[in-house]
Parts: structure tokens; sequence; C-alpha cells
């Protein structure tokens, strides 16, 4: 008989060490990934009960959220800060674990180090203290965000007790226009599915739309798929996700690598794969898009205007109505032309080497407005170091960004870069909540690395299609 489970059930399978009276599995955890924020109480509660972390060659340690990008002296102005610092170079040098700190060439934001060194591979169950772990999912691996007391039982048991989501296959398919990214296709199906609509679900995302796409544009869909309520996100491995790998350091080398290969390209979906729901879009209808509200969900193609409160469902007009009060917006208003404060091109969306190209691309030739603060931020020293290559740090000081160290920076504001009062900020993040960006009152628009830089320039949104000629995905 032929096996018609799709990849996320092979995989799943593979690791369930026993099913538990709950009814949830207990899953074995292949890759424990953790940074500063969220490990240090789960080490105390190891210490509080006298545990060792069980696999500390399966768990590797970076820094990022709470890292300055401009003035890394220590200590850091921040004490917070500095504790948590200090905090996960003691537990990992006391436990046995690997720590990419800021004196490491490979340190960087979490979610763009596991895939860049290797440590990211098809088959895998990821699990990482932070909630767009789906971006590993990009190689065809379960990778899920989860929180303090979970980090803590992976430390000790390296497995969760988890109960298996349904499977939704997402299909974009035909050829993305010019200056439509893979930030826009992920706007574009949150949007359409909803910021719930991927609750209880996982996502296999499919299609000629992401067939096409590379890794790197594969991150920016899969780290995404939390916003849009999934538990994960995924695509299945190809030879695009073979070549990537290959060479990496963590990954397996030469024959080893043939046989690990052949292994992570059959467990790809085949084409009997069964889903308990599929839907369907047209790469034709997602055009360069920016969110207008206070959740990823809420955005609208840069031509279009925000609708009116009621062409929304009856159950969202409330949130509708809270988003246009909050964004200072109102009904039918076109999103081109809106004046911004802020850029911020970075974070493990859209802080890949990729993503500085297109956002240079843009900028180069031109001056950032006067009125706005424009800020490039790597997601790693190794994108940083990649980017001064090839010369991109360069094209940026000279249009007016700032230039910054690897770290997540204003995707969360747990470190000096911020939004002060209510500035609004063109940001190529996953997160447009309210607060997000460090200020109480500070607003939002999610977009692609190429629609922020030509908003940088332009001092509003603007359409990356009539100031630059985008290359697309
Ligand atoms: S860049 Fe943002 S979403 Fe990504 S790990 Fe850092 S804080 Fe989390």
């Amino acid at each position: 008989m032929s096996d018609t489970r799709n990849l996320f059930n092979r995989v799943w399978d593979n690791h369930v060490v026993r099913e538990l009276a709950s009814g949830q599995s207990q899953i074995f955890i292949g890759q424990h990934l953790i940074h500063e924020v969220t490990s240090p109480q789960a080490f105390q509660m190891l210490r509080d009960r006298g545990l060792k972390v069980m696999y500390p060659e399966r768990t590797l340690a970076t820094v990022d959220h709470i890292i300055p990008t401009e003035i890394q002296s220590r200590p850091f102005a921040d004490g917070l800060a500095e504790e948590m610092m200090t905090a996960i170079e003691k537990n990992c040098d006391e436990f046995g674990i690997t720590l990419l700190d800021l004196n490491d060439d490979r340190q960087g934001v979490v979610h763009i180090v596991g895939p860049e060194l290797g440590v990211t591979q098809p088959g895998m169950t990821i699990a990482c203290g932070d909630s767009h772990t789906s971006t590993h999912g990009a190689f065809g691996s379960i990778a899920m965000g989860i929180g303090t007391s979970q980090v803590a039982a992976v430390l000790a048991s390296q497995t969760l007790p988890m109960s298996r989501p349904k499977v939704r296959r997402v299909e974009v398919n035909g050829e993305l226009g010019p200056g439509v990214y893979a930030k826009d296709v992920v706007l574009y199906i949150i949007r359409k599915l909803g910021v719930q609509g991927g609750v209880g679900y996982a996502y296999e995302f499919a299609g000629t739309v992401f067939d096409a796409m590379t890794m790197e544009e594969r991150m920016t869909v899969c780290n995404m798929s939390i916003e849009g309520g999934a538990r994960c996100g995924y695509i299945n491995p190809d030879q695009t996700t073979v070549d990537y790998i290959r060479g990496r350091p963590f990954a397996p080398q030469g024959a080893a690598f043939e046989k690990a290969a052949e292994y992570w390209l059959s467990l790809a979906s085949g084409p009997d794969a069964q889903y308990d729901d599929v839907v369907v879009y047209d790469a034709a209808d997602i055009e360069p898009t920016v969110t207008w509200g206070i959740n990823p969900g809420q955005s609208v193609g840069v031509s279009e205007e925000i609708g009116s409160v009621d062409s929304f469902p009856e159950q969202e007009q409330a949130g509708v109505r809270e988003a246009l009060t909050f964004m200072e917006l109102e009904e039918h208003q076109p999103i081109k032309g809106l004046k911004i404060d802020v850029a911020f091109v970075g974070s493990c969306t859209n802080g890949r080497i990729s993503d500085l190209r297109e956002a240079a691309r843009v900028a180069e030739g031109h001056k950032v407005a006067d009125h706005v603060r424009a800020l490039i931020v790597p997601g790693s020293q190794q994108v940083r170091k990649q980017a001064e290559e090839e010369g991109l740090d360069k094209i940026f000081e000279e249009a007016g960004f700032q230039w910054r160290a690897a770290g997540c920076s204003m995707c969360l504001a747990m470190n000096p870069d911020k939004l002060s009062g209510r500035e609004l900020c063109a940001s190529s993040s996953n997160r447009n909540f309210k607060g997000r960006q460090g200020s109480p009152t500070g607003r939002t628009l999610l977009m692609s690395p190429a629609m922020v830089a030509a908003a940088a320039i332009a001092g509003e949104v603007v359409d990356v299609r009539e100031v630059a000629a985008p290359v697309g995905v």
C-alpha cells in the first residue's frame, strides 16, 4: 500500500517516543536552539531539581534579542541585558553547551544562524523559546516555538509532550510579478486565511511559487507561519534544500551527506499525500503588500485602499476599528503616501544577505529622506561580513542608512533600538502589534525589505515597482 502521509506526519511519526495517557505524544526533539531571553529561568529550573542537560550536543545557544547593535562594549548600558548575557554565558559553560557569543563570528539571530551553519536540516524536530522558530520549517523540518517551562523540559529530557496538529496545504501557483517578494506572499496568505486561520494546523507551503524560491525566501515565508496562527509551517525538501545545506559546517560531510540527502528527499510529501485542508492561490493576485493595522493579517496591496469597516466580517470589525484608531488611519485611505518616521531592515524574517542586496539595490544612488531615521541590521555576523565584502554597507551609508551589528534590533526592541512616541516605522520584521517596536504608542507597517528601502528614500510608503526596477522573487 502506498504511503499517503505528508511530510509533517512522516517526521512526526519518526519522532514519537511513546503515546501518553493524556492523548498527547511524547516527541523527541532533535535540535534545541536557545537564546538569552527565554533560557535563564529554564536553567534555574534544572538547578532547582538537580538535573543535567540530557544532550548538550543537541543544544546550540546564541545571543540576539538584547544585543545592542551600536555600542557592544561590556558591561552593556542596560543592566538587565547585561544580567541575561552573563546568565547565558554561565549556564552554557556550566552545562556544556556551545554558545555563539559576541566574540564568535557565527553569532546572530537564532533563526538566521541555525540554517546558516547547517544545524537546521530536513526531517528534524526543532524547538526554540521563540515564536518564529517556524522559520526552520523551510527545510522540511517540524520547527516550533516553545515557552520557558518547555525549554526546561527539552533541556532535561530532549522531549516534549505534544498534540498532533492537522495539516493544511497552502498552494500558491504561477509566477510572481516584479517587485513581489516572499514577504508579500506570506502577508497575502495571512490576510486571506486570517491571523487565527492556522490555529490547530501545520501549514505545508507548496506549489510552483515555493518551488521556485531560494532557501532564504522559503525561510521568510515559514518564519511568518506563526503570524497566521499555524503551529508551524514547512516546505518539502528538494534539490534547492540539499544544495543550500551542502558544505555547511554542522551538516554531514562527504558520503554521509549524500546518504542524508537521499533520506531528506524521501521525506517530501508525495502526489498522493493526504491533507486535512487544501487552499490554492494564484501568484498573479499578489502585489507588494503593506500592513495598515495592529496584526499581520491587516494588510493591503500597495495600490489598494484600506477597506471600510463594514467590508470586514462582523467578528473582525471591532478589531478593525481599534486598529484604525491606533494607527490614526481612516476607512478608504490609500496606504501609498503615508509618511513614515523610521525605516528598519532586519530581523529573522528579512535580515539575510538576499534581503540586504534587494534593499541596497533600491537604495543605491539615493538619499534617505531628511525626516527618516533608517537602520540596516544584518541578521548575523556572517551576513554582515558578506554584505561588507559586497560593498553593501557603503551603499547604505552613502544613502544615509545606519549600518549596524547583528541582532534582533527593532524587531522587538529589547535593546536600545526602539521607536519613540508615535513614530511610524516601515519595517521588514514580522509583528506589528501595539508596542512591539519599543514605544507603547509606536506604529509599525510591515513590508518587504525593498519596500522599506523605497519608503526610507521617499519618506513615505511608495510602490517599489514605481521607484526602482525590482528583480522580484
Ligand atoms: S528577530 Fe524578532 S522574531 Fe526573530 S528571533 Fe529576534 S525578536 Fe524573535
